[in-house]
């Protein structure tokens, strides 16, 4: 899909300059063609490459456009664009979370960020400024109880047209099913290939400004290497837990308001207190899923990769009663239901579902015990499991609905007052590539939606600058 649809003109020459792409055709390649965008670029004129037509891309590109409508923006897009935004928080796109105007609790929700999101960033694009832009564009915004933003249609494809809509007013050029392959310096200018995956396919871009926003695609990080930037290992965040226990997945199905989990792994010795979590909880077929278990893995996600996926996670059932009042609580019971079977009859305080508690009298194996004869240890012991509850964790489940990638351009190595690279001037990176990843509620289109917007703000700026040089000669 294009904003702007340019004349295409197949090119044979070897090697020919065009106003800011420089079109090759390599001669070891005889069947390779190269075909230029049309519209030239004026004398002067400078152009803005983004790489990646995600969120932080498009947003980027709109913004820059907007400061510096005289600058040429094009975004390479080697699939859909906005195709996450398209299937996000499972196909209405949870926008944003509208629960922090306080920027340094924002920045708490930031597993990898955490301490550098507190600064400036958020104060430049906050999520209030999220809302605003879209609702200013026609886009009804509703917040949820937990604080997620969804668009009132409870469709993405209504965010999706919002960007689009505004980066064809704004004349953004959009080239789609190409992938940017190599980024180097020539002449103070960045020179960036080109290629199309299904044909034989490659042009050179000389632009004057890169944006890379390629999420979390490996061409990305290349790129960035290619530039002299170093990349922190990318491993998976927000992901369920897959637990090694059968009888767990009778559970399937049952979900816990609030529990207290905490994940134990070996080769994390001292107290990490986000390993720590508070919240709802569900079974799945697998193990563990629900927002406890994916700010676990967020806050983790590192950690568990090093120890592959594999530790032992803590539960207490009932986190609002002290252990002492549980155990007497189960002490009154047994002696008020004497007659009953264990299995049969529980204490209404515990809130808890007949299933789980059948659950909880199984790994005691007293299935068939009345109250009446039930010890004071095994009081004790339930009381425990209910507190404690003790599972192994083996292994990484498989979750559609979020997920993202720690890890990427070292925050280090970037400034986050411009998004500009302190390796290289004029590259500017936002969104996924960087190593910033948050816990779901809208925190990680936040994080791409906030960096385009500096990144733009910042490339207009200065495009603006330079037009201001230029007229003065
Ligand atoms: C299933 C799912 C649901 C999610 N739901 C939510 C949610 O509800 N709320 C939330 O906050 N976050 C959500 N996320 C996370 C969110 O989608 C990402 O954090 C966000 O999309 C990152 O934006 P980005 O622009 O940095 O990267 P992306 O959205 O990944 O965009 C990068 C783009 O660059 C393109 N690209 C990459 N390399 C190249 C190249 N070399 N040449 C050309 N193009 C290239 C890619 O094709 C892609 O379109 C979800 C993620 C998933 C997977």
């Amino acid at each position: 899909m294009n904003f702007t649809f340019p004349r295409f003109i197949l090119q044979t020459s070897t090697t020919l300059r065009n106003h800011g792409y420089i079109l090759f055709s390599p001669p070891h390649r005889k069947n390779y063609s190269a075909i230029t965008l049309s519209s030239s670029t004026k004398s002067g004129e400078e152009t803005l490459l983004v790489v990646g037509g995600g969120a932080a891309g498009t947003y980027g590109a709109i913004r820059a456009k907007t400061v510096a409508p005289h600058l040429k923006v094009i975004v390479i897009e080697k699939g859909k664009p906005l195709s996450k935004v398209k299937i996000s928080g499972g196909g209405r796109c949870n926008v944003t979370n509208g629960h922090c105007a306080d920027n340094m609790i924002l920045a708490g929700n930031y597993p990898r960020g955490k301490k550098e999101l507190q600064g400036s960033f958020f104060n430049m694009h906050s999520p209030m400024d999220t809302m605003s832009w879209f609702t200013d564009r026609g886009v009804e915004l509703k917040t949820e109880d937990d604080g997620r933003v969804f668009p009132v249609s409870n469709s993405s494809s209504t965010v999706i047209d919002c960007l689009m809509s505004e980066a064809k007013k704004r004349g953004v050029l959009l080239q789609t099913g190409k992938t940017v392959t190599s980024a180097s310096i020539a002449g103070g200018k960045f020179l960036v290939k080109i290629e199309k995956r299904t044909v034989d396919y490659m042009e050179y871009v000389e632009a004057d400004y890169l944006l890379i926003a390629s999420g979390s695609s490996q061409q990305g990080y290349h790129l960035a290497t290619q530039l002299g930037h170093s990349i922190v290992t990318p491993v998976p965040s927000l992901f369920t837990f897959k637990i090694d226990d059968l009888q767990l997945a009778e559970l399937s199905g049952v979900s816990f308001p609030k529990v207290r989990a905490k994940l134990k792994l070996e080769n994390v010795q001292k107290n990490i207190p986000e390993l720590t979590q508070v919240g709802p909880m569900l079974v799945t077929h697998w193990g563990f899923s629900g927002p406890v278990i994916l700010r676990l893995s967020a806050w983790g996600a590192r950690h568990l990769s090093d120890s592959y996926y594999k530790g032992t996670l803590l539960v207490d059932f009932v986190p609002d009663l002290h252990i002492e009042y549980v155990k007497k609580v189960l002490i009154q019971h047994k002696n008020q239901f004497v007659k009953q079977k264990i299995i049969n009859s529980f204490p209404s305080e515990f809130s808890l579902v007949k299933r789980f508690w059948r659950y909880i009298i199984g790994r005691e194996d007293i299935g068939d015990l009345l109250w009446a004869s039930v010890s004071n240890n095994v009081l004790i012991s339930i009381a425990f499991q209910l507190k404690n509850c003790s599972f192994i964790v083996k292994g990484k489940g498989q979750f559609k609905d979020e997920f993202v990638t720690a890890g990427g351009v070292p925050l280090s190595e970037i400034s986050l007052n411009t998004m500009q690279s302190r390796i290289q001037p004029h590259l500017f990176f936002a969104g996924e590539v960087l190593n910033i990843d948050g816990i779901t509620g809208g925190f990680n289109f936040q994080n791409a939606w906030s960096g385009g917007y500096i990144a733009g703000t910042t490339i207009g700026n200065l495009a603006m600058a330079a037009n201001l040089d230029e007229a003065a000669l």
